[in-house]
């Protein structure tokens, strides 16, 4: 078959920053080194870049799992142009076709069924899409936005000016132009692609499923650490509108910690969740069936399969009591501060009130006093 012509202004884009990253950067290091202001540089700028891509790309555009105020959203496309990779109406176009169509080899964009190579870069290098090409009908909320639209229309220079810009600017303050050209440009640049790019290839083929069988996204804490908690994949996949990807509070989701300190001040809001009672099902459902596919092999599978089958009913509705009152419990905690909230209210204005009162009468006092 033949092959799709090749793309090579990404070939080359990925081919020279490689090259300088795995080459230049080393014999730099040896021959001169780096010092704290471009190792801190890098590093801060590495976070930018990968959580720009992971709370504003990912979690608030492609999935809207959360708002965001303008401010936020012009750091996160500044940040996207930075981690250099396609404007944020492409990006999650893109993505959302990932998530529609995952894994089938003709539809999903980086699907894991071709490999490692093709989702991680392969396929960026030639163009698979052809005509195909995303129109961006799957995005028609994103082109009302003004603030992705005015990255999307200005990515080209937003690009060029932040990875050539920010660099030289660093480099100029710390008086060492080449090593943080060297560090924040070309060697923040290609671990940024690279840890992102890890979500498209390593979390759909390295990881444990704890969630869902359905597709091939995998849950792995170690990627969660290259990836600022976009490591729980499988767990993204199936319930994809929750602004959380690490539900555990050990689990490492920086995003997550981000977008809910955020909403602390304001800057973010409406942060959405799935109901833990489907969460808890989920996850019962794939245990239900991975026993049952184990207990198939004994010589008493069928007594073995009604038992696990009865206690299977008998969780889920102990999980649905449990969780129906714990609803109410919720609902009556939130009633009863809303009750002690109007009950101090009602004792300020009760003494607000009374202090008008003895005003008054004093002031009546001296009036009536003054007219006996
Ligand atoms: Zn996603
Ligand atoms: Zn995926």
């Amino acid at each position: 078959m033949k092959q799709p012509p090749i793309i090579w202004t990404n070939v080359l884009l990925f081919s020279i920053t490689t090259l300088v990253a795995a080459i230049g950067v080393p014999w730099y290091a040896l021959t001169i080194g780096f010092g704290w202001f471009e190792i801190i540089a890098t590093i801060i700028s590495l976070g930018y870049c990968g959580m720009s891509i992971t709370a504003g790309y990912h979690r608030l555009w492609a999935h809207k799992t959360y708002e965001a105020q303008p401010i936020l959203q012009y750091i996160y496309a500044i940040g996207g142009a930075f981690a250099l990779q396609n404007s944020a109406l492409h990006w999650a176009a893109d993505h959302r076709v990932h998530h529609r169509h995952v894994d089938n080899n003709d539809k999903d964009p980086y699907s894991a069924g071709r490999g490692f190579w093709y989702s991680h870069i392969g396929w960026m290098l030639r163009d698979y899409a052809g005509d195909n090409k995303c129109d961006y009908n799957n995005a028609r909320d994103l082109q009302k936005n003004t603030v992705v639209m005015w990255q999307h229309r200005n990515y080209l220079w937003l690009a060029i000016a932040t990875n050539f810009g920010i660099p030289l600017l660093l480099g100029i303050v710390s008086g060492n132009i080449l090593g943080m050209l060297l560090s924040a440009g070309v060697l923040r640049l290609v671990l940024s692609h690279h840890f992102t790019f890890f979500i498209n290839s390593l979390a759909h083929i390295w990881g444990k499923q704890p969630y869902t069988e359905q597709n091939s996204a995998r849950d792995n804490g170690l990627l969660a650490f290259l990836t600022y908690g976009e490591g729980y994949h499988n767990f993204h996949h199936i319930f994809e509108s929750d602004y959380r990807n690490g539900i555990k509070w050990y689990q490492f989701d920086p995003t997550k910690w981000f977008i809910k300190a955020a909403s602390w001040l304001g800057l973010t809001r409406n942060l959405r969740i799935v109901p833990e009672e489907l969460i808890a099902q989920a996850k019962a459902k794939m245990q239900l069936q991975r026993a049952k596919e184990r207990v198939k092999q004994r010589p008493n599978a069928e007594q073995l399969l009604q038992l696990l089958e009865q206690e299977y009913e008998l969780l889920l509705a102990r999980m649905q009591d449990y969780y129906q009152l714990k609803k109410q419990l919720l609902l009556e905690r939130k009633e009863l501060l809303v009750a002690q909230y109007h009950a101090v209210d009602f004792k300020i204005r009760y003494q607000e009130f009374k202090h008008h009162l003895q005003l008054q009468q004093q002031h009546w006092q001296r009036l009536v006093t003054a007219f006996s």
